[in-house]
């Protein structure tokens, strides 16, 4: 079979070429795909940035962004031919730590965890791939390709998770989310955000194409510029760009109890100490709380399911822009301003 395969840490080393087919010991379920969601973390793979290729071996299929159909479900009773599945991306360490003893995989203590298509496990960008049955999350069929929206959504479920659990620590009834970035994980979060009933407010550096119009469609207002320019002090912030710049100032924004919650991961920039003693003492006299955040473990992958299930198909079909084949794969891995999300399609969906 034919996959998209790179040798990490070697720039440029991105092929589609033939594979042996999936191990049996990547799992009991065998899946035909359909497609598979580029995003910033395969870039950097094929850019030699990041990525692991397995134990004992120098290539690494990619791709952690997948929608698959069910071939065969193997001895699994929950998943029948036919089915439209998702793969879990993380897996727990082999220790394991005391979070991935819980199925916290997502909270790795020791660093050891694993990822499909990024850290030592093949990943998704293969005409077939297997699964163990526990790791399959089967989704509503009448999403279709927009399937393949459900991995970043659990970028999401996981960070306004975060934000909720944190808000609990005192009396806390935020009226109001800025999210920056109008990229799949940023759009994704000002959806969540709104069926939660709050007010948001999104912040992208573009002023046309579709990203102003897909936020307002959601109620959400729009702003491009700089985050010091919203005018007034958000309860929350989503940050989803990673640029050092756009975090520094919402950490400055925060109203007072604020959360913000970082979700992209950039690269540079520099910090000085007497800046770090800055964001300190405003963390400290407004009560703020900067948190991390990385996905997901099963019940965000759950809920994310939920969520996309209940979304307007119309508004989500918007987020996909470009859908390119197999073979054209280079496409795929170049970023270009108007693009939000950018799908590998193997097969009809
Ligand atoms: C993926 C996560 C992964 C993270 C770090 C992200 O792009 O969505 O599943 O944990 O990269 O490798």
């Amino acid at each position: 079979m034919k996959a998209i395969t790179v040798e990490p840490m070697k720039s440029g080393s991105a092929r589609f070429e033939d594979v042996p087919e999936p191990d049996p010991r990547e799992g009991s379920v065998l899946v035909e795909a359909l497609a598979v969601g580029v995003c910033g973390t395969d870039v950097e793979i094929a850019e030699g940035k990041y990525g692991w290729s397995p134990p004992g071996a120098t290539r690494l299929v990619l791709g952690h962004e997948s929608l698959g159909r069910v071939v065969d479900p193997g001895p699994s009773g929950g998943l029948r031919k036919g089915d439209l599945v998702v793969g879990i991306v993380r897996r727990p360490d082999p220790v394991p730590c005391p979070n991935c003893a819980v199925g916290e995989w997502d909270m790795c203590r020791n660093g050891q965890y694993t990822e499909r298509g990024i850290k030592q496990i093949h990943g998704f960008m293969s005409e077939r791939w297997r699964i163990e049955p526990e790791y399959a999350i089967k989704l509503d069929p009448s999403l279709g390709l927009l399937g393949v929206l459900l991995e970043p959504t659990t970028v999401i479920a996981k960070a306004l998770e975060q934000v909720a659990m944190i808000g609990r620590r005192s009396f806390w009834e935020p009226r109001t989310v800025l999210v920056t970035g109008a990229g799949p994980i940023g759009l994704l979060a000002a959806l969540a955000a709104r069926t939660y009933g709050l007010e948001v407010h999104v912040l992208d550096r573009v002023e046309s194409g579709p990203k102003p119009d897909l936020v307002r469609a959601l109620g959400a207002t729009y702003h491009s510029g700089s985050v010091k320019e919203i005018g007034f002090e958000p309860d929350a912030i989503v940050e989803c760009t990673g640029v050092g710049q756009v975090i520094a100032d919402s950490i400055q924004a925060i109203g007072a109890s604020g959360i913000v919650c970082l979700t992209g991961v950039g690269h540079g920039g520099t910090v000085t100490a007497a800046a770090c003693a800055d964001v300190a003492a405003s963390a400290v006299l407004k009560n703020n709380v900067i948190v991390g955040s990385v996905n997901a473990n099963k019940r965000h992958w759950y809920k994310a399911g939920n969520l996309l299930a209940r979304a307007d198909r119309t508004w989500l079909r918007r987020l996909i822009t470009r859908c390119v084949k197999p073979e054209d794969f280079g496409q795929a891995l170049e970023r270009k301003p108007e693009d939000i999300k950018v799908v590998i399609q193997f097969s009809e969906a």
